[in-house]
């Protein structure tokens, strides 16, 4: 049998998303997940130590390679999978741009035993530093064993740079689900630190998605299946009482590539629109297949991102698809559901894909992107221009007020605090949402939910700082149990929601047992709670500038804060200014929206005289 890999010519290798492929240990499973998966695997071992920092090991049962392709293998830009331009456009593999080996090669120290099943002995490579160390004929089983040690030994900096091990684990263990749900036909394990982590028995889309999200899942499924001659749609959606308070369990594949979009993320939810609770997100996954020549995934280094040729067809075929299959299980029977019309309606979908049409791709817009302009960048996010958007923001929304002509306080807090006891003690509330105080010289216009958010926040912010957090004991310690995800965070953030007032401890297989919650907020549902300082968490997440601890502090008093809607007393009002004026930065909640406006005399008559 022939050698398979070559190395792509300049003009191609150019046009590939450059970028750095590998930027942490969860990078490189994934791309050697991914090449056991195109070598046709049946079985893929993952095996990690230290969150792969000291070893990353893949052990699949695929095809192998021969002794010049293990060599060649390592070589950038060396790839069996694309050989001419064309070849972009019916991208079947989930590699194509021979770059993850090399990357790998260059960052850390790798082995790789190899053997084709019809080669009676197979090769073993040692690399370090992009050189080859060592290279023999080896007995082994068929297929391809590569395992990483060490990475970035050679590079002090970026291996400073990688967070600790709960963090980086729980990156890996996203990757490995990411691959494994795309594929339940393939057997998939992972061991971690010795210890059994995933043990995929391979099955249908259904086993997997209950393997890997929980058992609680069997019953709660509904399956979506629409086949046009343009796409094809299948997976499951959650039912909506599945619904959950964090984003966790959402997955979309587009051709079994794992894609983030917000896009139909929003197309799904519509579908899902006045059947679960506005703060609350429905689970799925869900397949997209479609011809390959109708999406780019060459836009983005780590190929997360895709672009389709046309996305408005994509969206409202997902739409349609999940409130179809929705509607089919009655689970909205009075559902005024369109799939027929909204889908056929489409010239897309009423005319077969014809060879005149991959025609016309070619020289579509989408070809015409594969040129150096729309090349995917590194996604470094830049501090400063994260910075200056929040200060953007803050003093956009001060020159709006200023705008309309209403001051916000810029007198010194102490004054307001003082004449606050000159307030004559009945408050006004307003659309069970503003409080109206007044005083002397004019009043003041509180939002109840900023006021309370802005004393949470400094409230934790104290405690956060104090040797001894304020907790009050469970009488009885409760368990909760999380999605492996969910777990994977929460134990990273144990020693910092510890400093909060919370005692929870780790009791084993994604289980926590909560002992204690801090002093000042109210017991009550405590799963959910945490639930939703994950998902909070989550969404602070890309925000580099803050710590841990910040975020926690600030989703806890967001989540925490009384809502606007709430009917107060006037007790309840009275505690609430007082406490707000105690604080050192009253105006403002910790993320820059004001919590009260000042009303003056001065500006009261200039509202009521002629202009
Ligand atoms: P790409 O996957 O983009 O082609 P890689 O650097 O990941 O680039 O791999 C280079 C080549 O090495 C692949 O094209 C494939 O031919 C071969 N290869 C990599 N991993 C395996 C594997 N586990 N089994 C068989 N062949 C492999
Ligand atoms: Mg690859």
């Amino acid at each position: 049998m022939a050698d398979i890999i070559e190395l792509l010519p300049d003009s191609i290798a150019n046009q590939i998303a450059a970028g750095e492929v590998i930027q942490r240990p969860s990078s490189a499973v994934k791309e050697l997940l991914e090449n056991a998966v195109d070598a046709g695997a049946t079985e893929i071992k993952l095996i990690i130590s230290d969150a792969g920092k000291s070893l990353i090991s893949v052990i699949d049962n695929g095809k192998g390679m021969s002794e010049t392709d293990a060599r060649m293998a390592f070589e950038r830009h060396a790839t069996s999978k694309i050989k001419k331009i064309d070849d972009l456009f019916s991208i079947r593999t989930m590699g194509f741009r021979g770059e993850a080996l090399a990357s790998i090669a260059a960052v850390a120290q790798v082995e790789i035993k190899t053997k084709r099943s019809e080669d009676e002995l197979g090769t073993y490579i040692e690399i370090e530093n992009s050189n080859v160390i060592k290279q023999e004929p080896c007995a082994c089983a068929n297929g391809t064993t590569i395992s990483m040690k060490n990475l970035f030994f050679n590079i002090p900096a970026r291996r400073n740079f990688l967070k600790s091990n709960a963090a980086e684990m729980k990156h890996i263990v996203e990757e490995f689900i990411r691959v494994a749900m795309a594929f339940p036909e393939i057997f998939f394990s992972l061991i971690s630190n010795e210890q059994q982590v995933f043990y995929l028995e391979a099955g249908n889309i259904k086993n997997r998605i209950v393997q890997i999200l929980g058992n609680n899942y069997n019953a709660k499924l509904v399956a979506v299946n629409e086949q046009t001659d343009y796409m094809n749609i299948y997976g499951f959606v959650g039912k909506p009482e599945a619904a959950k308070k964090t984003r966790g369990d959402q997955y979309f594949f587009v051709n079994n590539r794992f894609i983030k979009s917000a896009y139909l993320n929003h197309a799904v939810n519509s579908a899902f629109e006045s059947m679960i609770a506005k703060d609350s997100f429905p689970s799925y996954v869900l397949f997209i297949d479609i011809d390959p020549a109708q999406v780019d995934i060459n836009v983005h280094p780590t190929k997360q991102e895709i672009k389709f040729e046309d996305e408005k067809i994509v969206y409202a075929f997902v739409q349609a698809a999940v409130k179809h299959a929705l509607a089919q299980f009655s689970i909205a029977p009075s559902l005024d559901f369109t799939l027929n019309a909204e889908i056929q309606n489409l010239d897309a979908v009423r005319n077969p894909f014809t060879a005149e049409k991959k025609e016309a791709a070619t020289s579509s817009n989408l070809y015409k992107t594969f040129t150096g302009k729309h090349q995917a960048h590194k996604i470094d996010p830049n501090e400063k221009s994260e910075l200056s958007h929040w200060k953007d923001f803050f003093t956009k929304k001060e020159d709006k007020i200023e705008q309309q002509n209403v001051q916000i306080t810029k007198s010194p807090e102490t004054l307001i605090l003082q004449s606050l006891a000159k307030f004559n003690n009945t408050y006004i509330q307003l659309l069970n949402t503003y409080i109206i105080a007044t005083n002397t010289i004019g009043f003041i216009l509180v939002h109840q939910q900023h006021a309370h958010e802005r004393i949470l926040y400094e409230r934790f912010a104290a405690q956060s700082h104090s040797k001894q957090p304020s907790t009050q004991k469970a009488l009885f310690p409760l368990t909760i149990e999380l999605s492996t995800a969910d777990a994977v965070l929460l134990e990273d953030l144990l020693p910092d929601i510890s400093t909060l007032g919370y005692q929870i401890e780790l009791f084993g297989n994604n289980t926590f047992i909560i002992q204690g919650t801090p002093a000042d907020i109210t017991q009550g549902n405590e799963k959910h709670s945490i639930e939703l300082l994950l998902e909070q968490f989550k969404h602070f997440s890309s925000e580099i500038k803050y710590s841990k601890r910040e975020k926690l502090v600030r989703c806890m008093s967001r989540q925490h804060a009384i809502k606007a809607g709430t009917a107060l007393t006037q007790k309840e009002m009275q505690t609430l200014l007082e406490d707000l004026f105690l604080c050192s930065t009253p105006n403002v909640t910790p993320s820059g929206n004001p919590t009260y406006i000042e009303f003056k005399e001065g500006y009261l008559d200039r509202l009521f005289s002629k202009m």
